[in-house]
């Protein structure tokens, strides 16, 4: 394990930050952060967007609601944030929660907001791993 901080998505550490204002811990993430082994962050909410919020997929490259509403610049802004952190703190790895169209790694929802994954990673997650940074999911750690 590197001695700089692991980003880890601030959900997962069980801050309040979840699009549906829901909680859902992942203990393994949470004693990293008790630790001081790892920096909670979220990309969503550095991007100016509220809690809660309406859900978002990815759609043709563009982040949107349901209804078609273009969140796009907001995730942007959001993972831009969150690289700006990662260099400060020098971290070289991140644990992101799977499937989010921010966070998710290696695999989201595919646009349709009928549950059905897709290869791909969320807007944050692809920006960590485009500067060098190794991500991972929660569901990687459980093993
Ligand atoms: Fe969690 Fe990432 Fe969604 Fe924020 S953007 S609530 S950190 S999955």
């Amino acid at each position: 394990m590197p001695d700089t901080p692991i980003l880890v998505s601030a959900c997962l550490a069980g801050i309040h930050c979840r699009y549906n204002g829901e909680v859902e811990p992942f203990e393994p993430v949470v004693d990293l952060v008790r630790r001081g082994r790892a920096v909670p962050f979220c990309p969503e909410v550095f991007g100016g967007l509220p809690t809660p919020r309406n859900p978002c997929e990815i759609r043709d490259g563009r982040v949107v609601e349901a209804d078609g509403t273009d969140r796009t610049a907001e995730y942007r802004r959001g993972a831009e944030e969150g690289l700006r952190l990662a260099g400060l703190m020098g971290c070289r790895e991140a644990v992101l929660k799977a499937r989010s169209p921010s966070c998710g790694s290696g695999e989201v929802f595919d646009g349709t907001f009928t549950s059905t994954r897709a290869a791909g990673d969320g807007l944050f997650a692809r920006l960590l791993k485009a500067h060098g940074i190794v991500v991972r999911t929660e569901e990687d750690l459980a093993g």
